[in-house]
């Protein structure tokens, strides 16, 4: 019964263009990235889907500090923090954190995590308890909504940046405990949420701002500290995510907050208590990657980025004006993440294999991801692209066949 079940589910998937697939990389991550061809072989495709946003993912220092990193910890944990786990690696790593973010979150606490996944099912089940109201942007990551899920507070959500309604809403609410939860940059539109606003309303109505900033972190502010820098907010009510294996280029993720939403998370949180603490070189090679975000060089690859989303966006937008009707449009973002919405999922997969068979690699993205009818290309930079990298990608999308477009 179960196997014949998941056989129509997955007929059903192939049928809707849903089903998904993973292809296999022979090379680090990087702009040139070698995959498996899916005939035996391989080939060198030039990505444009990662979330490698300053291109740390392979820099040589912090794989040599991970190395480091081992030579002295070994490889693993051994335990979760609060059994043996917790090192000395990782408890340097969470005092840069709370550093960082101190400017921001006034006398920040920070608490490391496997992954923002995880982080985020403890920030809200454990914050999120029957006496709470969680009020969530309804374009929110999927691990924002499960933690909403799994809360036992009452979830409520508003329509994408519809402050006026989540006004109405907070004004409703009989509920002693407010968590508003929002994605800072949001992860399949490239769109900033608009922190100050919501932070005011955090204010207004006693209620408290949870900001998952897992593709603003290191590439915001002027020292990579993130959305909140970018923004330039400061309160108590701030309760900070952020993702360590995307522009940190690492794995994991961190918390920073007043230091009492920390200790809640420590005694209460499941997802946190209940896991193998991260390699303590993996948080070794995270320090190093904190130095470099912050440092020079972090600056100088946030300039870069910024200059590749400039161009990027100049010449889409041409392509897009020399192909009327073609129902293409490029979403009104100004982070690396600059999706190029095609509307159908089977256009959009479409569109991904044109671009595969001219040597791009850039993932088509599908309901339930997105919401329906907006199927798109989720194109996203890395400070290690170059501008002739750029030009390729939009040669490439101006050379689609009209037939492409018009899948539907
Ligand atoms: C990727 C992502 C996460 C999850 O972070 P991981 O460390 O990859 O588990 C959480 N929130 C958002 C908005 C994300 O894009």
């Amino acid at each position: 019964m179960l196997l014949a079940h998941l056989t129509r589910r997955r007929l059903e998937r192939e049928a809707a263009a849903l089903l998904r697939r993973r292809r296999v990389a022979a090379s680090p991550c990087a702009p040139l990235q070698t995959v498996d061809d899916g005939r035996g072989g391989v080939r060198e495709l030039l990505n444009f889907g990662s979330n490698d946003y300053l291109g740390l993912a392979s820099h040589p220092d912090i794989a040599a500090a991970l190395a480091d990193g081992a030579r002295r910890w070994g490889a693993g944990s051994g335990a979760s923090h609060l059994v043996t786990g917790h090192s000395q690696a990782h408890a340097l790593l969470e005092g840069e954190l709370a550093r960082l973010l101190s400017p921001w979150v006034p006398d920040a606490g920070a608490l490391l995590f496997c992954s923002g996944f995880m982080a985020n099912l403890a920030l809200l089940t454990t914050l999120g308890a029957e006496q709470a109201a969680i009020f969530a942007d309804k374009l929110n990551h999927a691990s924002l909504v499960d933690g909403s899920l799994l809360a036992a507070a009452r979830m409520r959500r508003y329509p994408h940046g519809r402050l006026d309604l989540l006004d109405a809403m907070l004004r409703d609410c009989e509920q002693p405990i407010r968590l508003i939860v929002t994605d800072a940059v949001f992860s399949m539109d490239g769109d900033i949420a608009p922190l100050a606003e919501l932070l005011a309303l955090a204010e207004r109505h006693d209620a408290w701002l949870i900001v998952d900033d897992a593709h603003g972190f290191g590439v915001l502010g002027a020292n990579g500290e993130g959305a909140l820098a970018h923004c330039g907010l400061r309160s108590e009510r701030l309760i900070y995510m952020g993702t360590l294996g995307k522009a940190a280029g690492v794995a994991g993720a961190f918390v920073a907050a007043h230091p009492l939403v920390v200790d809640a998370l420590l005694q209460g949180g499941r997802s946190y208590i209940y896991t193998t603490a991260m390699p303590p070189a993996l948080a070794h090679a995270l320090g190093v990657s904190l130095a470099l975000i912050s440092g020079g060089e972090g600056a100088a690859r946030r300039e870069k980025l910024a200059a590749l989303t400039a161009a990027l966006r100049a010449r889409l937008s041409d392509v897009i004006a020399r192909r009327p009707g073609c129902g293409w449009r490029l979403a009104d973002s100004a982070t690396p993440i600059q999706p190029l919405i095609v509307g159908d999922n089977a256009a959009a997969l479409a569109l991904a294999a044109a671009l595969d068979a001219a040597g791009l690699w850039v993932p088509a993205i599908r309901p339930p991801t997105v919401p329906a009818n907006t199927a798109r290309l989720r194109i996203t930079l890395s400070a290690a692209h170059t501008l002739s990298d750029v030009e390729r990608l939009c040669d490439a999308l101006a050379a689609c066949r009209p037939e492409v477009d018009r899948h539907a």
